[in-house]
């Protein structure tokens, strides 16, 4: 399910990552962990009394020039006021309003989105005199806080919360259908994909527009299934911000793989993998989606040659999620779309797939016997039990003496014989361990 988008916006040095980390704190985890993100932009998992939200720090802006500073600036102001839900405009009470300020106000007024205006740093609880001159930013009653010790935070809170606790709710009629999201870099062939997907069957549901505003969702039957087909193209063609097309299709990807069950990554075979491939690639298997990589534009490609070295490229650049089928196809020509929906299928299936407990346990019986296991000092790891606690991804929790023997490289072998031994094509799986003596 898509969550609300809370921005936090202002300039540089006046406390956004300070904000932001105390709000989100430990829940932090939305980013850190995946693979090839760059630090331009951060998402962070958050609640307040109940309401989940995803917070944009737009910090780590780099200052160049002085033009350049300002533009970037104005970027994010008018970024975050075409993305977020709701938006934190944080100011520095200790130096005071400045310029930029001004301007970054009339952009967020503009967009008819809640703004906060905070005043950040005000860390001596009633010696609020620092925050009047912020009223001629012309956003109403400033909310004197002070992200280091937390003063004010719970009121602002409170007042974000009520603007975007709504929204959620919204979203949760859904079709009971399989959550398909397409999603890559621009003019990858996403939308030349999804007329083929939506097209050929002629059978469209509903189009179920504005579900959210940033991607169009299409329900559509094959085979007598349903699927919702979220194709994260469409807000491009409407923006004006020409420059920054690719965070947009980050943005939109990321609220897509968030409501989804199967991701299709579009790779546009002639110019190969990129990084955002990458990096919305880890987001989609950070996130528990199946995923289906699809190498399009095969028509143009100049050779099978090249086709299967793009193959090794993504096995190798991608294989945090080589797990995920590779088709080429053609969505200009129709070539290979077909296998697309088997894919769809096949990966589903084992994403929601529930593999029996007496199985598991013949299958962890010869891991045992083949003796490869995790030791330190005098404990040895023995592993008693597995069973599958979860589905949409796989969980699988496995009972042991010693869990905090465990490491990566055994959960890996472990992933690898699991793999070998049930069908989990497409779909990422999660391990539980915990203690039984
Ligand atoms: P960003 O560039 O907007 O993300 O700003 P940072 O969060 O990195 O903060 C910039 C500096 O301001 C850091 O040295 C912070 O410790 C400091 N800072 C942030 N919030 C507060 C606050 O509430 N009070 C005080 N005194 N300093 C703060
Ligand atoms: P999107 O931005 O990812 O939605 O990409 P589009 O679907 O708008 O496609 C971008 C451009 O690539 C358009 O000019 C398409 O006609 C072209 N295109 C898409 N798929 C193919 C393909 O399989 N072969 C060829 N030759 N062109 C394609």
């Amino acid at each position: 399910m898509a969550l609300p988008i809370v921005a936090v916006v202002g300039r540089p040095n006046v406390g956004k990552s300070t904000f932001v980390n105390r709000i989100a704190g430990a829940q932090d985890a939305i980013v850190h962990e995946m693979r090839g993100v760059t630090r331009d932009r951060s998402y962070h998992e958050a609640d307040w009394n109940g309401v989940h939200f995803t917070l944009i720090d737009t910090g780590g802006i780099e200052m160049g020039n002085e033009d350049a500073f300002q533009k970037s600036i104005r970027d994010q102001a008018i970024m975050a006021t075409e993305e977020a839900d709701a938006i934190v405009f944080l100011v520095d009470g200790k130096t005071g309003s400045s310029p930029d300020d001004l301007e970054v106000a009339r952009i967020l007024k503009r967009s008819g989105k809640p703004v906060m205006l905070a005043v950040n740093k005000m860390d001596a609880p009633g010696k609020e005199d620092g925050i009047w001159e912020f009223y001629s930013l012309g956003l109403g009653d400033p909310w004197p806080i002070s992200s280091v010790h937390g003063h004010g935070t719970g009121d602002l809170l409170d007042e974000i919360v009520s603007h975007i606790k709504d929204i959620e709710v919204e979203e949760e009629e859904e079709v009971d259908s399989i959550n398909v999201a397409i999603i890559g870099r621009p003019n990858a062939g996403k939308s030349s994909l999804t007329n083929r997907l939506i097209g050929r069957d002629r059978t469209i549901v509903s189009d179920v527009a504005g579900t959210t505003r940033d991607a169009v969702d299409t329900v559509v039957e094959h085979d007598g299934k349903l699927y919702t087909i979220v194709d994260t193209a469409g807000l491009r063609k409407r923006t004006k911000i020409d420059e920054d097309v690719e965070y947009y299709s980050f943005v939109r990807a990321m609220r897509a793989i968030d409501r989804a069950d199967v991701a299709i990554l579009v790779i546009d075979a002639t110019l190969g993998l990129t990084d955002q491939d990458q990096r919305v690639a880890g987001f989609a298997a950070e996130r528990g989606c199946a995923m289906v990589v699809l190498m399009n534009k095969r028509d143009i490609v100049e050779s099978g040659e090249a086709l299967d070295e793009l193959r090794e490229t993504i096995n190798d650049r991608l294989v945090f999620v080589n797990y995920a089928p590779v088709i080429s196809i053609s969505a200009l020509t129709g070539k290979g779309v077909l296998r697309i929906w088997d894919a769809v299928d096949t990966v589903y299936e084992n994403f929601s797939s529930q593999v029996s407990t007496s199985k598991l346990n013949a299958w962890l019986q010869g891991i045992r016997e083949f003796g490869h296991t995790v030791s330190k000092g005098k404990k040895v790891l023995k592993m008693k039990y597995v069973t599958q606690t979860c589905t949409c991804p796989p969980e699988f929790t496995f009972f042991c003496n010693h869990p905090e023997l465990i490491n990566d490289n055994y959960e890996r072998f472990l992933e690898n014989r699991l793999r070998q031994s049930f069908d989990l094509t497409g779909t990422p799986v999660r391990f539980k361990f915990k203690r039984k003596d």
